[in-house]
C-alpha cells in the first residue's frame, strides 16, 4: 500500500534486501525469491510503491545513480510490479539505454543489422508508449532503406526535438510515463473492477539486459512444469532460438517447443543440457516457491538466466489439479490446497461449459439461473421438447415462463430459456435441480409460441429448429453451436472434496425429488436429502391422470379411491429414495403447491382432460375456474391443503410409513424418515397435522409389527412462522427455513415476477443484490436468527437448517454456520460448492475461536 512520504527510492535485489509484496509488488518479491534460491537472475533494482508514487507526482529518483548500478554501458528493461498481477499495469519497456553510440558499439559485436533492430525497436516503443507520438510514421520507417535513420527523423518531426540520447533522460521519461499510466483514471477503474483497493500501489523493477546482447548462441523463452489448460504435469513453454548467424542476417528467432515433440524442433532435442538445467530450475521453483510458475528466461552463451517468474494463469479445472498435486507432493498441506480453490469456481468443473476461448455471437442475455453450457435446436413447447428427445435431437426449450406441467419437457431439453422469472422461479429451481443450463428473465426478447419464433432485441428472428447454445454460467444464449469443455469430476476433484469433508463442521444435504436426483445427491456425497418436494412425483403422465381424478372427485369415496391408487406409487418412490440414500436421512415435504397447478390452463388441455375423465367440457372448465385463485402462492397451498383436504397428507404419510417398514426390512437397518409440513403460519396447523400423523404411525406400527421411529418438522417459510417459532418448535423436532418463500413473503416480492424489475432495482442500488439469489442477511436473515433463537429457547435440541435455493451459496453457508445451524440443503449440483465453502470457513475461523 502507498505510504505518504515514503521515499526509499530504489533497492538492489539481493537475498537480504528489504523487499516485500506490499511495498515493492509481487514481481520484485518473486525475483528476490529466485535470487535467494541461488538461481541466476540478472542484476535487478526494485522501486517501491512510494518511490513510484513520487515519480508520478513529478519527483523522480536520481536516475544517474540508479543507472550506475548497471555499469558502464547500461541497457536495461523496466517492468511493472503491483501487489497482484491480475490488477494489470503498464507494459514493460525494453532496451532503455540504446542510442547511436551504443548501437555502433554493439554492431561491432553482433553485427549492424542486429544492432539496428534493437535500436529501432526501442525508438519505436519509446516514441509510442513514452512520448505518446502517433505510431504511423514509425510503422512506415520499418520499410525505409535505413529504418533507424527514418525513425530518428520521424521522432524529430513528431516530437520537435531529437530522440534523447542520454540513457538517464530515457530512463527518467520511461519511469514517469509508467508511474503516470498507473495513476490514470481508466487504469484505476479497471484494476478496481478486478478487486484492487483504491490506493493500490505500483512498484517497478529495472533489470540489466546487457547479457542478452552478447555474442554466441542465444535465445529466449518461457518454461512451465504444467499444461496451463488442463493442469496436467508436463513441461510446456516456448523457446525462441537465435543463433549468431541469424542475428547477423537480421532474422527473427526460430520458435520451437521446449519439451520434445515427435517430428518437430524442440529445445529438448536441440539443446538438451540447457533444457535439463531449465527444468531443474523450474522444479526447484515449484518446490520452494510452492506454486506452478512460468519462468521467463534468456540463454546467453549456453547459459540460462531467469528474468522473471509469474504464477501460471489458470482456469478452475487446472487450479484444482495443481492444488491437489502440490499437496500430494508434500509441497503444500491439504488445508492450503483447499484454500487455493474458490468454492464458486467448482461450478466450472461440474457442468459442461462453453469454451471461454470460443467465439460468441450473443443473441440474448438474462439472469444466469443455472450454470453450464448446451447446444440444441430451439423448441417452444414442452411437448416439442419431448418429441425432439424421442428422436434423440438435443433441444433448447424456450418458454415465456415454465409451469409444473412443463416438467417433462424440461427433463427432455438440454437447456432452458425463459422470458420471465428470477433466481427462484420454477424454471430456475428445476433447472438447477436437473443440472441443466438455464437463463431466466431474458426480458428483451419476444417469444411467440404460436408462430414458433424468438425475436431478439436486435431484431433477429430465430425459428423452431434453429441451432442455439445456452451459456447458463454467463446468462447468455449464442447463435449456433459453440465449442464446449467437458465436466471434470475426476480423481483430483474427489480427493479435494474428501479433504473438505474432513475439516468442515456444518452438514450439507441435497434437495432431491426423484430417484435420479437422489443418485446425483449420493454421487456428490450429500449427507442426506434435506428437501424432497413430493409434488414433483405426480407429474408423470400416468400419475397426473390419477391426480386429476382425485381433484375432480365429487365425494369423499371417489377421492379416497383415487388416493388409494396414488399410494403404492408414492410408497415405491420412497422405498427407492431410502434405498439409494442407504440409511442417510431423507426429509420428505408433504404436498405444497395449489391444486390448480395440476390442471391444464388452455382449452386444448381441458378438452383432453374432459375426454379422459369422460366429463362434459363445461364441467371441466367450471371446475378449473372454481380452483383459480387471485394469489395462488398465498392461497390454498401447503399445510392449508393439509388442514382442509387432510386425505392427501394421510395418503402421503401412510406411503412414507409403509416405505419405512419395507426399506428397513430390506436393508436390515432402521430407516427414520423425516416428515416436513410446508407453509406453516400457526401452531394449530402443526397440531392438527401432527395428530393425524401420530395416529397413522401408531396404526402402521401395529399392522407391521415394526416399532419404527420418525421425526416431524416444520418448514419456516412465512414471517409469522419465524416469529412464532417458539410455540411451533414445541411440536417440531426440526425447523427448516424455506428461504425462497420466506424471501418472497418478507419483501412482498413475487418470486416468479420479480425478474422484470430486479435488474433496475439492483442497478439503482435499491437492493444490493437479487435477494432470491443472495440471502438478504439484514432482513430475511434477521427472521432466521430470531426464529432459531425462539425455537431453541423452547426446544434446545431442535435441528435447524436452510433448504431454500440460497442454501448452496458460500455466504449462506457462512451465515448458517455462524448462527449454529446444523446443515444447509441445496440442489445436488451445488453440494460440492457448499462442501468446499464450509471447509474454507472451518479453516479460516475454527469454531470456538470465532
Ligand atoms: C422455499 O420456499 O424456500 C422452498 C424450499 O420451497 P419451494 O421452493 O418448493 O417453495
Ligand atoms: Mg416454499
Amino acid at each position: 500500500m502507498l505510504k505518504a512520504g515514503d521515499r526509499d527510492d530504489f533497492t538492489l535485489i539481493t537475498p537480504e534486501a528489504e523487499i516485500s509484496e506490499s511495498s515493492h509488488g509481487g514481481r520484485a518479491k518473486c525475483l528476490q525469491r529466485l535470487v535467494r534460491l541461488g538461481l541466476p537472475v540478472p542484476r535487478t533494482v526494485a522501486l517501491s510503491f512510494g518511490a513510484v508514487h513520487e515519480i508520478a507526482e513529478g519527483r523522480g529518483p536520481d536516475t544517474a545513480r540508479l543507472l550506475a548500478a548497471f555499469g558502464e554501458a547500461p541497457v536495461i528493461s523496466v517492468r511493472p510490479s503491483s501487489e497482484d498481477p491480475d490488477w494489470g499495469g503498464p507494459g514493460a519497456i525494453l532496451h532503455i539505454g540504446m542510442n547511436d553510440a551504443r548501437r555502433d558499439a554493439l554492431a561491432e559485436r553482433i553485427g549492424r543489422k542486429a544492432a539496428d533492430r534493437l535500436y529501432l525497436r526501442f525508438i519505436t516503443t519509446f516514441a509510442c508508449e513514452v512520448a505518446r507520438l502517433d505510431p504511423e510514421p514509425f510503422e512506415e520507417a520499418i520499410e525505409a532503406a535505413d529504418p533507424v535513420a527514418a525513425a530518428l527523423a520521424a521522432y524529430l518531426d513528431e516530437a520537435d526535438e531529437p530522440f534523447p540520447q542520454n540513457p538517464a533522460r530515457q530512463l527518467d521519461e520511461v519511469l514517469r510515463s509508467m508511474a503516470r499510466a498507473w495513476e490514470g483514471v481508466s487504469a484505476r477503474l479497471l484494476r478496481q473492477a478486478r478487486g484492487a483497493p483504491v490506493d493500490a500501489g505500483l512498484g517497478l523493477v529495472v533489470q540489466d539486459m546487457a547479457h542478452g546482447l552478447g555474442p554466441g548462441e542465444s535465445g529466449s523463452g518461457r518454461i512451465r512444469t504444467i499444461d496451463p489448460l488442463t493442469g496436467e504435469r508436463r513441461v510446456t513453454g516456448l523457446y525462441k532460438r537465435k543463433s549468431m548467424e541469424m542475428r547477423a542476417l537480421g532474422l527473427a528467432g526460430e520458435r520451437m517447443a521446449l519439451a520434445a515433440v515427435p517430428g518437430e524442433a524442440s529445445m529438448e532435442a536441440t539443446a538438451p543440457a540447457i533444457y535439463g538445467e531449465l527444468v531443474g530450475m523450474a522444479e526447484l521453483c515449484r518446490a520452494r516457491l510452492r506454486d506452478e510458475l512460468e519462468l521467463k528466461f534468456i540463454v546467453v552463451e549456453d547459459r540460462p538466466l531467469l528474468l522473471d517468474a509469474v504464477r501460471v494463469p489458470r482456469g478452475a479445472r487446472a487450479n484444482v489439479k495443481i492444488a491437489v498435486a502440490l499437496a500430494q507432493d508434500g509441497i503444500i498441506t491439504p488445508e492450503e490446497a483447499l484454500l487455493r480453490v474458490e468454492p464458486q469456481s467448482l461450478a466450472e468443473l461440474l457442468h459442461t461449459q462453453v469454451d471461454p476461448e470460443a467465439e460468441r455471437d450473443v443473441i440474448l442475455r438474462g439472469i444466469a439461473a443455472s450454470p453450464g453450457g448446451a447446444t440444441g435446436r430451439l423448441v417452444f413447447t414442452a411437448r416439442a421438447a419431448q418429441a425432439s428427445a424421442s428422436h434423440e435431437i438435443p433441444c433448447i426449450l424456450v418458454r415465456r415462463e415454465t409451469k409444473p406441467e412443463d416438467i417433462r419437457g424440461m427433463h427432455a431439453a438440454q437447456g432452458i430459456v425463459t422470458e420471465r422469472g428470477g433466481m427462484t422461479s420454477h424454471a430456475a429451481v428445476i433447472a438447477r435441480g436437473l443440472g441443466l443450463p438455464c437463463i431466466v428473465g431474458a426480458g428483451r426478447v419476444s417469444i411467440s409460441v404460436r408462430k414458433k419464433t424468438l425475436v431478439t432485441a436486435d431484431g433477429r428472428v430465430f425459428r423452431e429448429g434453429d441451432l442455439v447454445t445456452v451459456d447458463g454460467t454467463r446468462g447468455e444464449a449464442l447463435c449456433g453451436a459453440v465449442a464446449m469443455l467437458e465436466p471434470a469430476l475426476d480423481r483430483d476433484f474427489n480427493t479435494l472434496m474428501g479433504w473438505a469433508d474432513a475439516v468442515r463442521d456444518i452438514g450439507i444435504r441435497a434437495n432431491a425429488d426423484t430417484p435420479d436426483d437422489a443418485r446425483m445427491a449420493h454421487m456428490f456425497n450429500a449427507e442426506g436429502i434435506g428437501l424432497c418436494r413430493t409434488e414433483h412425483m405426480f407429474f408423470e403422465p400416468a400419475r397426473l391422470n390419477v391426480m386429476r381424478e382425485m381433484i375432480f372427485a365429487d365425494d369423499e369415496t371417489d377421492r379416497q379411491a383415487a388416493l388409494e391408487r396414488l399410494l403404492p406409487m408414492q410408497r415405491d418412490d420412497f422405498v427407492e429414495l431410502f434405498r439409494i440414500m442407504g440409511g442417510a436421512p431423507v426429509c420428505i415435504r408433504l404436498f405444497d403447491p395449489p391444486l390448480h397447478e395440476f390442471l391444464p390452463s388452455d382449452r386444448e388441455g381441458m378438452m383432453g382432460l374432459a375426454e379422459s375423465l369422460d366429463l362434459p367440457l363445461s364441467d371441466v372448465i367450471r371446475r378449473v375456474e372454481s380452483l383459480a385463485e387471485f394469489n395462488p402462492m398465498l392461497g390454498m397451498r401447503g399445510v392449508r391443503l393439509g388442514v382442509t383436504v387432510p386425505e392427501i397428507y394421510d395418503m402421503q404419510v401412510r406411503a412414507i410409513f409403509d416405505a419405512t417398514v419395507e426399506a428397513s426390512r430390506q436393508a436390515g437397518v432402521a430407516v427414520v424418515p423425516e416428515i416436513m409440513i410446508p407453509l406453516v403460519s400457526a401452531r394449530r396447523e402443526v397440531e392438527l397435522v401432527k395428530s393425524r400423523i401420530d395416529a397413522l404411525a401408531a396404526a402402521v406400527r401395529v399392522e407391521s409389527g415394526l416399532a419404527f421411529d420418525y421425526r416431524l418438522g416444520v418448514m419456516v417459510e412465512t414471517p409469522r412462522a419465524a416469529l412464532r417459532a417458539g410455540e411451533i418448535a414445541a411440536n417440531a423436532a426440526f425447523l427448516s427455513f424455506g428461504t425462497n418463500d420466506l424471501t418472497q413473503m418478507t419483501y412482498g416480492l413475487s418470486r416468479d415476477d420479480a425478474g422484470r424489475f430486479m435488474g433496475t432495482y439492483v442497478s439503482n442500488g435499491v437492493f444490493h443484490e437479487d435477494p432470491f439469489h443472495t440471502l438478504d442477511q439484514e432482513g430475511v436473515g434477521e427472521l432466521l436468527l430470531l426464529g432459531s433463537e425462539r425455537a431453541r429457547a423452547v426446544r434446545p435440541g431442535v435441528v435447524l437448517s436452510v433448504c431454500g435455493e440460497h442454501g448452496g451459496s458460500p455466504d449462506t453457508v457462512e451465515f448458517c454456520r455462524n448462527a449454529g445451524f446444523d446443515y444447509v440443503s441445496c440442489s445436488p449440483f451445488r453440494v460440492p460448492v457448499a462442501r468446499l465453502a464450509a471447509a474454507h470457513l472451518a479453516l479460516k475461523a475454527p469454531k470456538g475461536k470465532t
